[in-house]
C-alpha cells in the first residue's frame, strides 16, 4: 500500500512521492516563542511528529529531513519583554523570554511524546546573510525587488500580489474579492490592499538589523520562506520541497504569502507539494479564549490540576489528540482525556509483559496511516490487538508494544510510573496515607475510610499489613 496524503492546495488525497526518496524534506511552521505554549498548539506537533515517525519508516531514519522553526522576532515578543524585563536593556530582555519560551516549548513537546525535528532554525539567525551561504531574509527580499515582485513604500518592502498571476490559490481567495472587503481605511502606499510586508523600518526602541532599506526587520511570512529554503532547497537547485504543514489557521495569510514570496524568489511553480493543514481545536465545545476562562497550556495540563482537577501525563495528551482524525475539529474535554488515560492503562497492562515484536511498528498499524493519517482507524487496530492480547495471544500482546512505541505513546515504562503521573501526586498519595495512619491511631475510622476512598477514587489500592516488630503498615499500588 502506498502512502496517500491529503493536499490542500488541489483539495485531493494523493499518492505521495517524494522528489527524492534519499531525503524526504518537510517544514511546518513552529512557535512564536513569547508564552507558553496553548494546547491547540500541540495539534500539529503531534500530527506532524506521527507523519516524520511514518516518512521514518517508510524511507529510513536517515533519509527524512524535517525543519520547524522557532519565531523569535516578532512584536508580541517585544511587548512582553518590555513588560517582564523594563529594567534591562531590550534587546537582553527579548533574549530572556525567547530562550525561557522555546526552552519551555522544548520540555512540553517532548513530554508530549515528539522527537525532535532534524533543524530547527530560529529566525533571527536567518535575518542577514550567513557565513554559511544558507538561505537568508534579506537576500530572499532583494531577489524578490529585483524580479519586481516587491517595492519599497512608506518605510517598508512590500510584496506585489498583483505581480503574480495566481496569488491566492492556496486560501481560494481572490484578489477582486479581498479589494472589495478591504477596509475603507487602507494604508496609501500600498499598491494593492492586499500587498503585505516583508521588511518594516524600526525605531530604535525595536529590535532591527541593517539592511539596504535601512534598520528594521522582516515580516513573518518571510522568515518561513528563508528558513525553509535554507535547509529544504532540492538537490539541484530547485528549491520545491515534499511537504508544508501547519494549522488550519495559518492558510491565510501565512502559508500564502508563503507560496508568493518562494515561488517569485526562486522562479518554481510550486513552494512544496503537498500542503497539510490540522483542523481547529476547541475546548468542551467552545472556541478557546483567555476571556472564557478555558484557555489552557500544554504545561498546565501536564503539570497543574486546572483540567477536570488531573495532572494528565503527556502519553495521554497524546493518545487524546490522535483520536480524532487530523483534518477534523477535535473537541477537547476531561471526558476525552479520562477515555484515552482508560483505554492507554489497559494497553500498556497488556504490552508491559512482552517483548516487542520487533523494533518496526506491525504492518496492521502502518495501514490505516497510509491513508492520510487515519488515526482513529489505527486506534480500532490497537483495540483489536488488545483483545487478543487479553485471550492470551503473545503475537498480539508483542504487536502492541511495537506499535504503543512506534506511535509515541508509550517508551515501556510501568503503568505506575505514567499512572503516578511524575509530579505531585506521588506526593499527595503519600500525604493521604500519612493522614489515614494518623486517623487510624486516633480510632477515626470514619475518617480512615474516607481517605481509602478517595485513594480508591484515583485509582490507589492499599495493603494493611503489621511490619517486623508487629506495627501497623500500609503499602500502595496502582490498581492494574
Ligand atoms: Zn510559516
Amino acid at each position: 500500500m502506498e502512502l496517500r496524503l491529503y493536499d490542500t492546495l488541489t483539495k485531493e488525497k494523493r499518492v505521495f512521492t517524494p522528489i527524492d526518496p534519499s531525503n524526504v524534506r518537510m517544514y511546518v511552521c513552529g512557535p512564536t516563542v513569547y508564552d507558553f505554549a496553548h494546547i491547540g498548539n500541540a495539534r500539529p506537533v503531534i500530527v506532524f511528529d506521527v507523519l516524520f515517525r511514518l516518512l521514518r519508516h517508510l524511507y529510513g531514519a536517515d533519509h527524512v529531513t524535517y525543519v520547524r522553526n522557532i519565531t523569535d522576532v516578532d512584536d508580541k515578543i517585544n511587548d512582553r519583554a518590555a513588560r517582564d524585563f523594563p529594567g534591562l536593556p531590550l534587546n537582553e530582555a527579548i533574549r530572556k523570554v525567547t530562550e525561557k519560551t522555546a526552552a519551555q516549548f522544548q520540555a512540553d513537546v517532548a513530554a508530549l511524546g515528539c522527537l525532535p525535528p532534524t533543524h530547527q532554525p530560529r529566525a533571527t539567525e536567518f535575518v542577514l546573510p550567513r557565513a554559511d551561504g544558507r538561505t537568508d531574509m534579506v537576500t530572499l527580499i532583494k531577489q524578490l525587488i529585483a524580479r519586481g515582485h516587491a517595492y519599497e513604500a512608506g518605510g517598508e518592502v512590500l510584496f506585489d500580489v498583483q505581480s503574480m498571476p495566481d496569488y491566492g490559490a492556496l486560501s481560494g481567495r481572490r484578489l477582486e474579492e479581498q479589494k472589495a472587503g478591504a477596509r475603507v481605511a487602507v494604508d496609501a502606499h500600498k499598491r494593492n490592499p492586499a500587498d503585505f510586508v516583508l521588511w518594516k523600518l524600526s525605531s530604535e526602541h525595536e529590535p532591527g538589523w541593517d539592511s539596504p532599506w535601512g534598520r528594521g526587520r522582516p515580516g513573518w511570512h518571510i522568515e518561513c520562506s528563508a528558513m525553509s529554503a535554507a535547509y529544504l532547497g532540492g538537490p539541484d537547485g530547485k528549491d520545491v520541497f515534499d511537504i508544508h504543514g501547519g494549522g488550519l489557521d495559518l492558510i491565510f495569510p501565512h502559508h500564502e504569502n508563503e507560496i508568493a514570496q518562494s515561488r517569485c524568489a526562486h522562479g518554481t511553480p510550486a513552494m512544496a507539494n503537498t500542503w497539510m493543514h490540522n483542523g481547529f481545536l476547541q475546548v468542551e465545545g467552545e472556541k478557546m479564549s483567555k476571556s472564557l476562562g478555558n484557555f489552557f497550556t500544554i504545561n498546565e495540563l501536564l503539570q497543574t490540576k486546572k483540567f477536570g482537577s488531573n495532572q494528565w501525563h503527556g502519553y495521554v495528551l497524546r493518545l487524546a489528540m490522535l483520536m480524532t482524525h487530523y483534518r477534523q475539529p477535535i473537541d477537547w474535554t476531561v471526558d476525552r482525556l479520562v477515555e484515552a488515560r482508560k483505554l492507554l492503562k489497559e494497553w500498556i497492562d497488556i504490552a508491559y509483559g512482552a517483548e516487542p515484536e520487533s523494533d518496526d511498528p506491525p504492518k496492521e498499524i502502518i495501514d490505516p496511516l497510509l491513508d492520510d493519517l487515519n488515526t482513529p482507524g489505527m486506534i480500532t487496530v490497537l483495540h483489536a490487538l488488545h483483545r487478543e492480547a487479553v485471550r492470551l495471544n503473545v503475537e498480539a500482546a508483542r504487536k502492541l508494544n511495537s506499535a504503543l512505541r512506534f506511535l509515541g505513546i508509550w517508551n515501556g515504562e510501568k503503568t505506575s510510573e505514567i499512572y503516578s503521573f511524575g509530579y505531585e501526586v506521588k506526593t499527595e498519595v503519600e500525604l493521604l496515607l500519612a493522614a489515614r495512619t494518623e486517623a487510624r491511631a486516633r480510632k477515626d475510622f470514619k475518617e480512615s475510610d474516607r481517605i481509602r476512598d478517595e485513594l480508591a477514587a484515583m485509582g490507589v489500592v492499599l495493603k494493611d499489613g503489621k511490619d517486623a516488630d508487629g506495627k501497623p503498615v500500609t503499602t500502595w499500588e496502582i490498581a492494574r
